[in-house]
């Protein structure tokens, strides 16, 4: 790349997690902005991630639905700096925090979920299953685009039977079949419908305005999370909560328990909640949320 470290400004911080740290940096020869993600990679095992991070992004960033990696730059100390095009109205988790629990409306949740589903057709064709989509790991610009980032726990499907059971990361977006592979039909699993998993319960969360597997306010209880995953009745947005029926049954066919009967994303682009949209309308929705979630924080 023609990029180089030390032409970076850092601006601020942006988040950062498990993977590293990610600034907002300004590349002083051309005043452009980006996201710079540091990753650790100075002992072997974050050497590892770190790599396949950047394998995963080199393999599949070529999106308008996934964050676009602008080239990857050693940095000090053995580190690898990822260079992202900048996000610029940040996470979807940061978003829900800014509206303080007020749902976001169908009209734009279904332009978010649309994008979503078109970025893990995207990566999915490419045999490329992300295993952590959540939240803080979709990104939305003023434009109105959301895209999928965070490729840190990310996997390339090489053999079908290859089993994905680990618990890198956070477990509560974690499908069944990854807790318990054998009862929920784990055998055979290649990891796409965890994915769906994901995406179901990330739309529920911005649907209800919370996270639905956890009571406010109290510290996560995890093996009682895990427990009722598995074996508890699938979750659903509660009766009580207003919630259109094309909502309901769209997170319905995406947190089926048993992996098999969960809709695939190719199914779920027809589903009513979010087909006949086109990109444009489904940025437009969610420009328009941009703006009513502003007024929250003021
Ligand atoms: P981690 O592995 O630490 O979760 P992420 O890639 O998810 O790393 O980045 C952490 C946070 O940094 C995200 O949740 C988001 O808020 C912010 N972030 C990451 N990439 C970008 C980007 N390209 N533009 C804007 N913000 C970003
Ligand atoms: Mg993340």
């Amino acid at each position: 790349s023609e990029h180089h470290f030390s032409d970076f400004d850092k601006l601020e911080v942006l988040g950062h997690g498990n993977g590293g740290i990610v600034y907002k940096v300004c590349h002083r020869p051309t005043a452009a902005l980006y996201a710079l993600k540091v990753l650790h990679a100075g002992d072997p095992q974050s050497r590892r991630h770190a790599a396949r991070e950047v394998e995963i992004l080199r393999r599949a960033a070529d999106h308008p639905s996934v964050v676009h990696c602008c080239g990857v730059l050693p940095a000090p100390s053995g580190d690898v700096a990822v260079l992202l095009e900048l996000m610029d109205s940040g996470c979807l988790d940061s978003l829900l925090r800014r509206r303080r629990g007020r749902p976001i409306p169908d009209r734009a949740l279904s332009g978010i979920a649309r994008q979503a589903l078109l970025g893990l057709s995207y990566l999915h064709s490419l045999q490329v299953v992300h295993r952590d989509i959540k939240p803080s790991n979709l990104l939305i610009n003023t434009a109105g685009e959301v895209k999928i980032a965070d490729f840190g726990v990310g996997k390339i499907v090489r053999r079908a039977l290859d089993k994905c059971v680990s618990y890198v990361g956070t477990c509560a977006y974690m499908s069944p079949e990854r807790f318990d592979p054998a009862t929920h039909g784990g055998a055979g699993y290649d990891g796409y419908a965890g994915d769906v998993w994901g995406l179901g319960l990330t739309i529920m969360e911005l649907g209800m305005g919370r996270f639905p597997l956890l009571p406010a306010g109290e510290r996560p209880d995890w093996a009682a999370l895990m427990w009722a995953i598995c074996f508890g009745e699938p979750p659903a947005i509660p009766d009580s909560d207003e919630a259109s029926p094309e909502l309901r049954d769209f997170v319905s066919r995406c947190l089926q328990k048993e992996a098999e009967k969960r809709w695939t994303v190719a199914q779920l682009l027809e589903h009513p909640f979010v087909a006949g949209k086109d990109r444009s309308s489904s940025e437009l929705a969610v420009r328009e949320l941009l703006l009513d979630s502003v007024c929250d924080s003021s």
